[in-house]
Parts: structure tokens; sequence; C-alpha cells
């Protein structure tokens, strides 16, 4: 039928899915202790519909990756049979999951066996005072196993994304790239984004790019890479002379909105052209009151349409939008 085009020239094929906002830590760059007031289960897109949005985004719109996210995705209970049906469409995608990685060591074969390429890990440290401290949960153990049977499961490369907190962490980045290239996980840390429930996050104690790479020539030697980044967020970085990369994924010291190839769904059926956007299509509602495959299609082409040029956190006048990074799908 068509693309997922956008006024600035750029094509959404990479589709997020949102599977549920709930989750099992608490990461305090992304949601308060208490939780929040989570969705309700009716608003929460089924399976079904679930794998009939993605078989139009793939079959009808170009859509050529997915990645299921959260919330915790492998808090959904049907997680591998969602993979299995997407893996299963005519225009099946490349399948990425991006988790916590609490459960996943039970999970890690049957998702590999039902079709999941790759898993993308979120650890901000290999301390486990500290993870206590981020997560407030006392889990590094889970992570760490969940991490070596995605590696066995044959789900790599394995990814670990890690976020640096100023005056909490931001000293263990050599740590955590030495601990990662000894398992051959590949490392990228990205720039804290004001994305938070608490809405937290302020400009000047963030932990920048250029600290990050700073800290980490500390201890290594590092050049950049010479492939193309395209429209891949993360830097790379050859590590002491390679193979190895490290990347450094600086979404607002040095914005890629311009190569941005993203569009998400969350898990109550809301198109989001980008994290930052204020508004919303909305596709459950035309779903549940019988919109056909193309109606749906058509929807989704005008939500990216209105996509803007950049997310606008270097401008004075820059609102957080309401939806936490959580319940969008990060
Ligand atoms: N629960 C899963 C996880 O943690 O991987 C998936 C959802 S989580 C929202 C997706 C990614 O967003 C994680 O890598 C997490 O570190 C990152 N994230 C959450 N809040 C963030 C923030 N305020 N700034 C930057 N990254 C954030
Ligand atoms: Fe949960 Fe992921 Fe947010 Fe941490 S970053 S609280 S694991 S959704």
């Amino acid at each position: 039928m068509g693309t997922l085009s956008d006024a600035f020239g750029r094509t959404a094929s990479d589709l997020r899915v949102s599977l549920t906002d709930h989750c099992n830590l608490r990461c305090t760059y992304c949601m308060p202790a208490e939780g929040l007031a989570w969705l309700p289960d009716e608003s929460v897109l089924t399976d079904d519909e679930l794998v009939r949005l993605i078989g139009i985004a793939t079959s009808l719109l170009g859509v050529r990756e997915v990645r299921f996210t959260g919330g915790e995705p492998l808090l959904r209970r049907s997680l591998v049979d969602i993979v299995q049906r997407t893996a299963a469409l005519e225009a099946a995608p490349e399948i990425s999951l991006t988790t916590n990685a609490l459960g996943l060591a039970r999970k890690a074969q049957s998702l590999a066996a039902a079709g999941l390429d790759r898993v993308n890990v979120s650890l901000d440290t290999i301390r486990s005072d500290t993870f206590t401290k981020i997560t407030r949960r006392n889990r590094l153990h889970d992570v760490i196993s969940g991490l070596e049977a995605a590696h066995e499961a044959g789900l790599g490369p394995v990814k670990i994304n890690a976020v640096l907190l100023r005056g909490v962490n931001d000293d263990q980045g050599p740590e955590l790239l030495r601990w990662a290239l000894a398992r051959d996980y590949h490392l990228r840390f990205i720039e804290q984004m004001p994305l938070d429930a608490q809405h937290g996050w302020r400009r000047h104690t963030m932990i920048t790019a250029d600290e990050i790479l700073a800290s980490l020539s500390t201890e290594f030697e590092l050049s950049p890479a010479r492939e193309s980044r395209g429209s891949s967020p993360a830097e790379l970085f050859v590590v002491d002379g390679g193979p190895a990369t490290v990347g450094v994924i600086a979404s607002i010291t040095r914005p890629f909105c311009g190569d941005c190839d993203r569009v998400r769904l969350t898990a109550d059926g809301q198109v989001r052209n980008c994290l930052f956007a204020h508004q919303e299509s909305d596709l459950r509602g035309a779903l549940r009151a019988g919109a056909s495959d193309e109606e749906l299609a058509q929807r989704w082409v005008a939500a990216v349409a209105g996509k803007l040029p950049g997310h606008g956190i270097n401008d004075s006048r820059f609102l957080q939008p309401t939806r936490p990074m959580s319940a969008i799908g990060g």
C-alpha cells in the first residue's frame, strides 16, 4: 500500500510495540517507588488485536523491524505466543525485545524458538548495591542470568543499554564496559531523557555524551567507528583498536531526529510518531469499531505524516510529554 513517511523526508520502518505498562523494577529515572496508575485492562490491546496491527504495519506500511518493549514486556504472559505469531506473518519483520531481563533465564530458549532475533537488556551497573539503589529492587543476579541465557539461546548480539546518573553510577562506566567486553555483550550508554513519570530530569544534572566518553577514555582508547550510524541512534566507538565497539546514544546533546525511522504503538493501541510527541492517534477505537485493515493503515499513515522535525528538548519552550517512557514503550 505505502510507507510511513513524514513531511521531512523520513520513513518509519522500525516499529516499537509496548506490550504492557507494568514493571517489576522501579528505576529512579523512569518511575516513582510506588509505581504508576496502570492502564485499565480493557484498554490494553489483546493478542489478536496486536498481531493484526503488526500485520498491517508489515504488509501494508513497509515496517521491517518490530521491537517489543514496555513497561516490562516479559510480564506479558503471552509474549512467546505473540513473538511466534509475529514471526509467522506473511511479511515477517526482524523481531527484537527490550527488557530488564528479570525472568529471561527461563524464557530465552522458547523466545528464540518462537522467532525472536535479538535482545537489548537494560543494565546500569554490575554492583549489587548500586543496582538496588537505581532499580529499588535487589535483583542484579536475575539480570545477569537472563543475559547469559540470552547469549546461550543465540539471541545476539546481546546488547546492553546503560544510563549513567550523576553521583550514583557515573564513575562505573569503564567497569561496566570491561565486564561487557569480557562477555561479548555490546554496551551502549544512553543519555538520560526527560521521560520519567516524576518529571525529575534536569538538564544540568544529566550525564552528557562528552562526559561518558571522557570517563571511558581514562581506561580505554576510543576511536570513532568507520561504519555510518545510519538511522541507528548509537554513535559507535572502536575500543582499544577493535573489533569491539561501545555505543553512545546522545539524544539530548547530539540529537539524531533527522535520521529517525521509528514509530511507536502503545499497549493501549495509540500510535506515537515520536517519544516526545504530545499527540497520539487512536487505532484501538477504530479497530474495535470494525475498521478494515486499509482504514487502519490510512490512520497510521496520517499519524506519521504529522511528525515534527525534532524533539525540541533544547528549546526553552520544551514541555515533557504527559506519558512517561514506561507507558510509551522505550
Ligand atoms: N523495562 C524494559 C527495560 O528496562 O529495558 C523496557 C522498557 S524501558 C522504558 C526501555 C529503555 O528505556 C531502557 O533501556 C531504559 O534504561 C530506558 N529509559 C527509561 N527511562 C529513561 C530515561 N528517563 N532516560 C533514558 N532512558 C530511559
Ligand atoms: Fe521498568 Fe524498564 Fe522503567 Fe526500569 S526502565 S522501571 S525496568 S520500564
